[in-house]
């Protein structure tokens, strides 16, 4: 994609915005997200903005890539793609992406041995039991050794952009890693939320090899360490107007109920 003068522009308003938020809100537990999940579900792929975003120094997170081409992940502030045919590489700093989150754990609310968890339900009631608040989107970082992993990856859509249901339903590739040393990067997030990002937990996996992961369907937690940071401040970026975004009619067929006495 070609940067014109109106993005770049647009690009410095946001980076100046940035400058402008307070240093008490800036130093700790800011969830920066890039797009909405519900225009992502409903086949906004296009890569409207810069990796760099994301790109932060010590950031985790997650997130796809222009095209819905392959699973992110940040590490220490180092991205990685896991592709479709399930390698992994470390994107060119100058893609786009339409959906990813970020953040760091610059002051982890929890930071603690954890035991085993048999399966992704059981090591969610278990995280559930120790985020500080479910009212809050958390960023979770799991070090750990697991013996058992499976993760997919997506393969790059052509437009007209089939929906990320129809996508996962017929393209999804899986990955049955078994067991695995490595990184979980996950968010948690309430559910009011919706729409914005994924209620409920979001996991993705990379190796300590570097050289397999994707989004994690199941695994099984033999033990690690596990840290949490609370995100008290969220800050959306969205595509600027002229991206595909901008265009889509991202309208739910029937609107949400009002607040009553509206
Ligand atoms: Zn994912």
């Amino acid at each position: 994609m070609i940067i014109n003068s109106r993005l770049l522009s647009r690009l410095i308003a946001t980076a100046t915005a940035l400058a402008l938020i307070p240093a008490s809100l800036q130093a700790t537990g800011r969830l920066i997200q890039l797009g909405t999940l519900s225009s992502l579900v409903q086949g906004v792929y296009d890569g409207s903005m810069p990796m760099d975003t994301v790109q932060r120094p010590e950031g985790f997170g997650l997130g796809t890539f222009e095209h819905l081409d392959g699973e992110m992940l940040v590490i220490d502030g180092v991205v990685y793609r896991v592709a479709v045919d399930g390698k992994v590489n470390k994107p060119s700093a100058d893609s786009m992406i339409p959906f990813a989150c970020v953040s760091v754990l610059d002051d982890a609310d929890v930071n603690e041995e954890i035991g085993a968890a048999a399966s992704k339900a059981e090591l969610e009631k278990l995280l559930k039991a120790k985020l500080p608040s479910l009212n809050y989107p958390s960023l979770i970082v799991i070090e750990g050794e697991f013996d058992m992993m499976t993760t997919r990856s997506v393969p790059a859509q052509q437009k007209p952009y089939p929906t990320l249901v129809e996508v996962v339903a017929e393209g999804q590739k899986v990955f049955e890693l078994g067991a695995q040393k490595g990184t979980i990067v996950a968010f948690y997030c309430p559910s009011s939320f919706a729409g914005l990002n994924a209620p409920g937990f979001h996991f993705h996996f990379l190796n300590e090899a570097r050289d397999a992961g994707g989004h994690v369907l199941e695994l099984a937690l033999k033990n690690g360490t596990l840290q949490i940071q609370t995100l008290t401040s969220y800050q959306l970026i969205l595509p600027p107007l002229e991206s595909a975004f901008a265009g889509s009619d991202l309208e739910p067929a029937e609107a949400p109920a009002k607040v009553q006495g509206e």
